[in-house]
């Protein structure tokens, strides 16, 4: 999953990437409104955080451009203003869930949960494929009911498999849920996260298509 972090407050922006990061977000940070609409035109966001005011542009202009061509694309809007008027406002132009500031994390990551279920992309916490099982929000991995110990690139490689199922996911497709923008990705990154999964996972779980990427099969 792909977020796009509007924030123009440095210090709250570095936490959440961080806080994002480490549950498995990939997270592109900007800090204008101009920034925004140019970052949030690629394919590759689903889902974006919206802070209100940013200090080129307000972030309900933001989101009403964002909604002149994009209708799909979910916004979560945080803001420090929680006047009714500015939450009417914003559910007029589209927004799709709000968060007033200050908010606890736990409470944000189960609002983007709410709109990954929504996006359909994973339809509940747990992904399970023959007996492997994956649960998103707990972050736990398990195959024939051992646990098993991954690194976090390593558990984002096998959700995108696991959600795309029976579907073959390129190294390209791959990278860009794992890495942000900018992001230094070692030639053979995806390679060798897939090596040490094979290793813990049973034998074929993850197939190679030669020359073209990788596949979990559903059954
Ligand atoms: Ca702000």
């Amino acid at each position: 999953m792909r977020l796009l972090l509007v924030e123009d407050d440095h210090s709250l922006a570095q936490g959440l990437v961080k806080a994002l990061s480490f549950e498995s977000f990939i997270v592109d940070h900007v800090a204008t409104g101009r920034e925004a609409l140019h970052v949030a035109a690629s394919d590759e966001i689903n889902i974006v955080i919206l802070d209100l005011g940013l200090p080129d542009m307000d972030g309900l202009e933001v989101l009403k451009r964002l909604r002149s061509h994009n209708k799909q694309l979910p916004v979560l809007v945080l803001t420090a203003r929680v006047e009714l008027d500015d939450r009417v406002a914003g559910l007029d132009l589209g927004a799709d869930d709000y968060l007033a500031k200050p908010f606890d994390m736990p409470e944000l990551l189960a609002r983007l949960r709410v709109i990954e279920r929504r996006l359909g992309t994973s339809f509940s916490n747990d992904l399970q494929i023959k007996d492997v099982s994956l649960n998103t929000a707990s972050h736990t991995l398990t195959s024939g009911n051992e646990p098993l110990n991954v690194s976090r690139k390593e558990f984002m490689v096998l959700k995108a498999l696991m959600e795309n199922a029976g579907k073959i996911q390129t190294r390209e497709q791959l990278e860009t849920k794992l890495y942000a923008w900018g992001e230094e990705v070692a030639s053979n990154a995806v390679e060798v996260h897939i090596h040490h999964l094979r290793k813990k996972l049973p034998n074929q779980f993850i197939k190679t298509i030669r020359g073209v990427g990788y596949i979990v099969n559903k059954s």
